[in-house]
């Protein structure tokens, strides 16, 4: 289908696009989301603001002991980056689990971030990685924590006006080991469930969990009640069949609830041993 009429501006300064985007524009990333909206009309934006000729939100940086990386980084850029692999790796292990090789070429961790799609990988590492989303508007500029940032299914915090401009994760211990497990939709590569696990061991000891999960539900999440259980010691597969609790698993046609929980809690058990072979 054809998308109903709109303007098109393409600023080169974030403050322009700011300005824009304060007087009722949408930002347009990469376009991998928004443009098939828009062809079957579930989304008819009046005014198309195009962030791809911002230079100032693209970058990778190392700054303060944490990776600062501009919402325009595409996911084929998350992945391949050397900051990234060496120091986050999770990130970019995600980032190369995303669709196919056009889709990663084009679409950005910014947009992903923003649309918020329940089935998106991203989400599970962000969760695990206790990450930050920075959000600006012409107002100023505020830094939220992801779990603060993810609110529903295709709901997030931005606030009419702001738009995503950063993510912020932590480098990670030489002591951590990570790893992004995903059961794919294989029409789209889209997670029907993906559990991203972040252990840090010492002297042989769980000192660190965290486990991110995607798809089970309509939100992402940190599966807390399976991340103490690892900090106390408890086995894996008991630790994993924790990671769906007290969440209100999804059903549609590629999955029933059962099924999805199931799946949920055989790549959390995936995830985590992985992670904990990775860790020193
Ligand atoms: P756009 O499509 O340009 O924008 C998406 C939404 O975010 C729009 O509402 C837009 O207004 C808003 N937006 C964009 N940037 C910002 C910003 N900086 N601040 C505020 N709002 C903003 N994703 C996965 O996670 N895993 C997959 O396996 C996967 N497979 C895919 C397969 C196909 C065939 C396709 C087409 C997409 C797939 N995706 C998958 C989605 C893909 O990752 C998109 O890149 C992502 O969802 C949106 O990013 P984008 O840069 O294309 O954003």
């Amino acid at each position: 289908m054809i998308p109903n009429t709109f303007e098109y501006t393409a600023p080169t300064t974030l403050k322009d696009a700011l300005a824009l985007i304060g007087n009722g524009g949408k930002p347009l990333a990469g376009g991998m989301s928004l443009i098939p909206m828009m062809k079957l009309r579930l989304a008819s934006p009046e005014h198309l603001i195009d962030l791809n000729r911002i230079p100032e939100l693209n970058y990778i940086r190392e700054q303060n002991g944490e990776l600062h990386i501009g919402a325009n980084a595409s996911h084929y850029d998350v992945e391949t980056s050397p900051l990234i692999l060496g120091k986050c790796p999770l990130l970019a292990e995600t980032a190369s689990n995303i669709g196919d090789i056009q889709v990663r070429n084009r679409g950005t961790l910014g947009g992903s971030v923003a649309h918020a799609d329940p089935s998106a990988d991203y989400p599970a590492a962000l969760q695990a990685l206790e990450a930050k989303i920075v959000l600006s508007s012409s107002k100023g500029t505020r830094a939220l924590p992801v779990a603060d940032f993810f609110l529903d299914t295709f709901t997030t915090a931005l606030e009419p006006g702001e738009l995503v401009t950063e993510i912020i994760v932590p480098i990670e211990a030489g002591l951590t080991g990570t790893s992004y497990q995903k059961f794919v939709q294989p029409a789209s590569g889209f997670a029907i469930v993906g559990v991203a696990a972040r252990i840090r061991r010492e002297d042989g000891k769980i000192t660190l969990a965290r486990i991110g999960v995607t798809g089970l539900s309509g939100n992402s999440y940190r599966a807390i009640k399976a991340e103490q259980a690892l900090e106390s010691n408890a086995e894996i597969e008991k630790a994993a069949k924790l990671v769906g609790e007290g969440v209100e698993p999804s059903a549609d046609l590629h999955a029933s609830a059962p099924y999805r929980l199931h799946l949920a809690t055989a790549y959390a058990a995936r995830a985590i041993r992985q992670a904990l072979s990775r860790s020193a």
